[in-house]
This record gives structure tokens, sequence and C-alpha cells, in this order.
């Protein structure tokens, strides 16, 4: 293959949108008053749309672009009970007690959603396929195998570590030193999780509205005032679920999230022999790289879904930083060399700075958001929890309800990650 890596008409938009095309809705309809706004229409939005609805208060979606526009139809739809710290080192961290807190309730919400998926009869290409994730340096291989130690003596977690000889049984490739498994984790189809999110929500008469985008908020008689271009919207509570997108018109979290892209490429159709071989029985991939590689095969298991961070400088050129992630795909599988990519596409996720996902409540105003890159789980179960607090329901409870720390002089730039990242790759490459 020449230097071209692209296909002549490779596209640089998700590969979920082939087949589930962000809706066209525009704001016509917008209401000027109702009791609960919501703004940003992805999983966590429209998560708690729903719940709202179904409590039996009027409830409207305001998205500044296309509903799903955001991470939520951009994701590689991993499905997880994750958070960004190990459990192992959640109870070093905090002890034996809150780690368990935190990790039991984050089982619970990837049960929650599959249970969802279900009980909707929502149609997302969810395969509960197990997770391996590749060992980058031999002694992440102990460091795993401690965690899942501790997580199957006190959470009951399925899972089994997998020696550098056998590893092929789950990827074919010997880049790395063994692995992990866990196989309660799926991947889905996150376009198509969006979109059945989306029909569920409007079927209760929800307005969703796109191209609506809040420019400011006020208060106003124990309620808020949205401007919306040139129109108003009267609210009597907020709910604010914009996560990575997240601007100034809401301060309080803007100066809260870490706001940073992570970015996928699909490489062209490849036959069903390559396919079986370089990822048997379609498990979801991954590896302990600091820049996190997470990979998999389509549904369809005719090609192969590369992510990771591309580096903060190449963030807005798709062809960059889709070459920058083939690098890394050839690395991993060289039997790939001569295959050319056919999307490249990235989207905002959002960090906290203790690593945690928040619901927050402040000023009145309610707060969704922070799920450091794993939200297909958690920005639906975070939003349902939104949206039973709004409805003051008493098993709104949830241990992400918790302090969510900014630090002095933060203002919602974080202009120190672009040497982070860069560090991070150099010590990945050095197998530091
Ligand atoms: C490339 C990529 C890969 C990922 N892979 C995975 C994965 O495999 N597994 C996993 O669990 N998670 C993954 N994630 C993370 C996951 O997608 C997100 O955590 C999750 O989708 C967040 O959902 P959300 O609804 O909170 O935010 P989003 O889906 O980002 O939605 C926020 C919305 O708010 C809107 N908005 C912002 N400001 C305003 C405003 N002023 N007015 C109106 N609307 C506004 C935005 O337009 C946006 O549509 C990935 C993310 C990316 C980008």
């Amino acid at each position: 293959m020449g230097n071209e890596i692209f296909t002549d008409n490779a596209k640089f938009t998700p590969y979920w949108w082939d087949e589930a095309p962000r809706p066209e809705i525009g704001s016509e309809g917008i209401p000027n008053a109702v009791d609960v706004v919501i703004i940003g229409a992805g999983f966590s939005g429209l998560s708690a749309a729903l719940t709202i609805a179904r409590g039996g208060r009027g409830v409207a979606v305001l998205e500044a672009d296309r509903p799903g526009e955001g991470a939520s139809s951009r994701n590689g739809g991993a499905v997880g009970a994750t958070l960004r710290f190990s459990f192992a080192k959640l109870t070093k961290m905090h002890g034996l007690k809150t780690a368990l807190r935190f990790y039991s309730e984050t089982r619970e919400a990837r049960s929650w959603l599959y249970d969802f998926i279900e009980s909707e009869g929502i149609e997302c290409d969810l395969h509960r396929v197990g997770r391996f994730i590749g060992c980058h340096r031999p002694k992440d291989y102990d460091l795993l195998g401690r965690d899942l130690e501790l997580q199957e003596k006190y959470l009951g977690t399925e899972g089994e570590m997998v020696s550098k000889a056998e590893q092929q049984r789950f990827i074919g490739s010997d880049i790395y030193h063994g692995g992990r498994f866990l196989r309660e984790d799926a991947n889905l189809h996150p376009g198509k999780l969006h979109q059945g999110l989306l029909a569920k929500v409007m079927a209760e008469g929800v307005p969703v509205l796109g191209r609506s985008k809040v420019n400011a908020i006020r208060r106003e008689n124990g309620g808020f005032v949205l401007q919306v271009g040139f129109r108003s919207v009267r609210t009597r509570q907020l709910v604010v679920a914009t996560n990575g997108y997240t601007g100034k018109e809401t301060p309080w979290l803007h100066r809260r999230l870490l706001p940073m892209q992570s970015q996928i490429i699909a490489t062209e159709h490849l036959a069903p022999d390559i396919m079986g071989q370089l990822v048997p029985e379609n498990r979801q991939l991954g590896d302990t790289s600091r820049l996190h590689c997470y990979f998999r095969a389509s549904p369809g298991h005719d090609r192969i879904l590369f992510g990771s961070r591309a580096g903060a400088a190449e963030i807005n050129d798709r062809r960059k930083s889709g070459r920058l992630l083939y690098r890394r795909l050839i690395e991993i599988f060289p039997q790939l060399s001569e295959v050319k990519i056919t999307h490249s596409w990235g989207g905002f996720i959002a960090y906290t700075f203790d690593h945690m996902l928040h619901l927050a409540r402040n000023d009145d105003i309610f707060y969704v958001a922070g799920f450091c890159g794993s939200g297909v789980v958690n920005a639906n179960y975070l939003g349902h929890k939104t949206g039973l607090k709004v409805l003051g329901k008493p098993n709104s409870q949830t241990v992400f309800d918790s302090e969510h720390p900014t630090l002095p002089f933060y203002t919602g730039k974080p202009w120190f990650l672009a040497p982070i990242v860069a560090l991070k790759y150099w010590q990945d490459k050095l197998g530091l």
C-alpha cells in the first residue's frame, strides 16, 4: 500500500451514522414554558427525560446540534462496570467499604442497562461477549490479577487471567504480555441505542428539540428563563446533561470538567477468516496503555473499529488523528498493514478532577456529567437517577451524588492536557 491509508470515499463521521443517521430535528415547536428542561440530548439527558416523563411531569429537551450528535452516538460501544480507578486502587485509596459501595453500584448500573434495553425492546446489537484487556507492560499482568482476585472475592466478578501463551484465544496479536478477560461485559451499537432511546422519549410526548442551543440562563420567580436564539423558555427545574460539550452557559459545571477528545477509525471490510483470527468470538478488546486503546469488531463482525487518544495536537484533523491511530492498530495487528480506513472520527469526553462520575445539585440546578470516557452504562444510568431526583423519589439515591471538586483558578480550559498526553505517549512507547 502507498502512503494513503484512507479509501477514496472515506468518511470523517462516525461509522455508526451509516446505519443510524442523526435525526434532523429542528427547533420548531419549542415551548414557552415547561415544568422541567433538560439541556443536552445524549444518553444522560434522554434517560433523565424518559424517567421524568414517565413520572408524570412535563419535560422538554433542548439540544444545541442534532440529538445524539455528541459523544453518545460516537463512542466505541463498550459496555462495562467501569470506573477510572481499579477496585484494588480505590480500596487502597479509600478503604474496602468505600470501594465496595462504588463498584457495587457500577455493577448494578450495568445490569440496569441490560434490563432496560431488554425490557424496552431496543434493538442495538447488544452482545454480551465479555472484554479482554491486554497488558501493555509485563507488570500490568500482576496488577490486573490482584484486582481480579479482590473483585472475585468481594463483588462476585466473573473473569480469568489469560497468559501470553493463551491470549490468541481472545485476540490475534502477540503484542500483549497476557491479559484479563471479564465475562460480564458487552458491546453494542451506540447509534442504535441512542435512536431507540430517543424514540421512547418522543413516544412519551416529550419535545426533543435540535438546533436549540441554550445561550444563557437567568433566574426569575424561583425558576429559570433560558435564552435559545431569540426565544425564551421558562422552567421550574433544570437539568444540565452536556458532559464533554459543556460551555460557559453553565459556569459551575464548566469549572469542574476536563473536556478531551477520543478518536476512532474503522477499517474497510475484512474477510471472515481474518476477522475470526483477529477477534475470535467477537470480544470487546482493550489494553492497559496509558493512552488506552479500545477496539472491537463491528456488529456484523466484518471490520475492526479501533479507538484511542490520538494526541491533543491532532484533534481537529481527522486525517491526522486517523493516521496516528492507524499506526497503533498496525502495531497490534501487523496483519492489517495493507488494509485501508473507511471512517475516522472523534468526540469529546469529560474527565473530572477526582476521576469519578458525578450527579450533583448546585443552586437548584441538577448536573449529571464527568463519565471519564465510560458513559455507555454510566450516562444512561445516572441520567435515570437524575430523573428520579427531579421527581423527588427516595430510590434516587446514588453513591455518585458526591462532592464534585474543581481547582482554584481553573476556568474550564485544560491547557495542561497537551503536555500530559505527549508524556503518556512517550511513556507508552518506552514501556514505562
Ligand atoms: C470517541 C469516543 C469513544 C467512546 N467510547 C466509549 C465506550 O466504548 N464505552 C463507554 O462507556 N463510553 C465511551 N465513550 C464515552 C461516552 O460516549 C460518553 O460518556 C457518553 O456518551 C456521555 O453522554 P452524555 O449524554 O452525558 O453526553 P453527550 O452524548 O456528549 O451529549 C451532550 C450533548 O449536550 C449538548 N449541549 C452542550 N451544550 C449545550 C447547550 N448550551 N444547549 C443545548 N445543548 C447543549 C451537546 O450538543 C451534546 O449533544 C466514548 C466517547 C467518545 C467521544
